[in-house]
């Protein structure tokens, strides 16, 4: 539900302004070199906006200007209540503008209208809010030395922190970087992924005007090849938290070994394995797990791709999958009766589609979508797809798809049913279904991922991390936990006369 009529949604695209260029120092800025780069809607193929196209001279500028700030100790040696004061207005002023920064997330990224509108912006109001909340609310330590002497174990922020950020959910994970970066202090670089930056454009903007100092936060639009390589090798950047693909990631910490030993932290790939055992709920079962590989087209790294099912239950229950499909039709991102919008741009489409035909060669059976559909729109749509037979160590069971590709793969037990669950080179996310608690729990406990749902898929609010074991990373957003990322401990021992 979103209150508005698709054509009022419309209407209100039309009439946005968008300010494409860079934020530096709280001004908006054309990139040093002038150069520009189009941004397209997804879901048409239509131009939105030029912006700006940022290189290394405007990424050392931010950089030192950063720096001074940091230093300068107007926003990190704020008082924490004084931090969450704006942090807290922030999140308010983003709720304000909320229709806006909707419309500039559904335009860019091709999200359903009442996505961004029902989850995006209120998980990202809710992700600056509750850290800004929290940040006074912490107490450090005191050791437990002997009496001779008292040592105190306390955290500061790291300085200056890098942060690059993927297309797929750009201002959520915008969020979950800024929020606890800031609040602990630092000053941020933030490379939004060159497909999708309005959102965090805008929402810079509404920082500066809850009162973030103007050194404290940068947005550079540029490319990752290049923009975001010499973050990755800055010497005077102390922190890089990056949400992305596994191969990108792996560059990002060599980049550190190489350079500065900068603080690397990690969200990366998945292949999320969802385990359902016969005794489960079935109809919430078969209802979920169609959510948990369709929402946001499948690009979601923490996608249920793997739907892991008990050869007793196998063809019944996937006909039950097959029927919970047909609610994730493809269609215009701004009706807002639409659950489905199309992939981020062609390229990714055509890969979903390359995958399709691998797992025709690999011999799984297609029972549900495989093509590729509205071609009539410009836009880039693909069908929800379900394969069953599927074997765990094929291609299409192993490699991140990043689309709406399902693949079903029978067990046996639950012992097999966990081997299959990590057999995997990732361990992001997954869940188990099963009214047997002592079962689930097991299960829950022996597969290897940061996140895992008892009954449920994408379970999960603020108040609990969120990231990887294995080739899925090695940081954790949210939570309070988020805050270790952004903060070096350190010791202070004092000896008494
Ligand atoms: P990507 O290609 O790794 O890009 C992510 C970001 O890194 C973009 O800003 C990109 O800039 C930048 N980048 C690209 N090459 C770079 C390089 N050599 N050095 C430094 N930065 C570079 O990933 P994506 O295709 O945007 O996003 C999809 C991936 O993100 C999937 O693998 C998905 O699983 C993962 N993801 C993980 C999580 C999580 O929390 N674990 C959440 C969401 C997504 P350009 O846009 O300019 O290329």
């Amino acid at each position: 539900m979103t209150g508005m009529s698709k054509a009022e949604w419309h209407a209100a695209a039309q009439a946005l302004q968008i300010d494409g260029r860079a934020v530096i120092n709280g001004a908006r800025t054309d990139a040093l070199s002038g150069e520009t780069r189009t941004t397209f809607n997804p879901a048409t193929g239509q131009p939105i906006v030029e912006v700006a196209s940022c290189g290394t001279a405007d990424a050392d500028r931010a950089i030192q200007i950063a720096r001074e700030t940091f230093e300068s100790g107007v926003w990190s040696g704020m008082a924490p209540a004084d931090r969450k004061m704006v942090l807290v207005r922030w999140a308010e002023l983003i709720e304000k503008h909320a229709q806006e920064i909707a419309l500039l997330e559904t335009i860019d990224v091709g999200k359903p209208i009442s996505d961004t509108v029902n989850v995006d912006v209120p998980s990202a109001v809710r992700t600056i809010r509750w850290s800004g909340e929290a940040i006074d609310k912490i107490y450090e330590q005191i050791s437990p030395t002997g009496h001779d002497a008292l040592a105190l174990v306390t955290r500061l922020p790291l300085g200056v922190v890098a942060a690059i950020v993927p297309w797929n959910f750009p201002l959520s994970t915008t969020a979950w970087k800024l929020a606890p970066a800031l609040a602990t202090g630092n000053s941020v670089i933030l490379k939004p992924a060159s497909n999708t930056p309005l959102s965090a454009l805008r929402i810079a903007d509404l920082a500066f005007e809850a009162g973030l100092p103007k050194g404290a936060l940068h947005v550079l639009p540029g490319p990752g090849g290049s923009l975001g390589q010499h973050l990755g090798m800055h010497m005077d950047i102390d922190g890089m938290t990056f949400t992305g693909s596994t191969p990108v990631g792996q560059q990002l910490m060599t980049c550190s070994g190489q350079s500065n030993l900068k603080r690397t932290f990690l969200e990366l790939g998945g292949k999320g394995p969802n385990i359902v055992f016969p005794d489960a709920n079935l109809e919430a079962a078969a209802s979920a797990a169609a959510l948990a590989v369709f929402f946001n087209s499948g690009q979601v790294c923490t996608a249920g791709t793997r739907l892991i099912v008990h050869e007793s239950i196998h063809d019944q229950f996937l006909e039950s999958v097959i029927a919970a499909a047909a609610n994730w039709a493809p269609g215009d991102p701004l009706d807002p009766d639409t659950t489905m919008g199309p992939m981020i741009d062609r390229s990714q489409c055509d890969s979903v589609a390359d995958y399709v035909g691998i797992g025709k060669t690999e011999g799984a059976e297609l029972v549900y979508g495989g093509s590729t559909t509205l071609e009539e729109t410009g836009g880039a749509f693909h069908e929800p797809t379900i394969f069953s037979g599927v074997h765990n160590r094929m291609q299409i069971a192993q490699e991140e798809i990043f689309g709406p590709v399902l693949s079903v793969i029978p067990f046996k037990d639950a012992d097999d049913a966990v081997q299959i669950a990590n057999d995997s080179i990732y361990g992001l996310a997954g869940a188990v279904w099963s009214r047997d608690f002592s079962t689930a729990h097991k299960v829950a406990a022996a597969v290897r991922v940061g996140t895992m749902g008892i009954n449920n898929y994408f379970g999960g609010d603020i108040t609990v991390p969120f990231g990887g074991f294995k080739l899925s990373g090695n940081g954790r957003d949210k939570s309070i936990h988020a805050f270790d990322d952004y903060t070096e401990l350190k010791t202070t021992w004092i000896e008494f006369d």
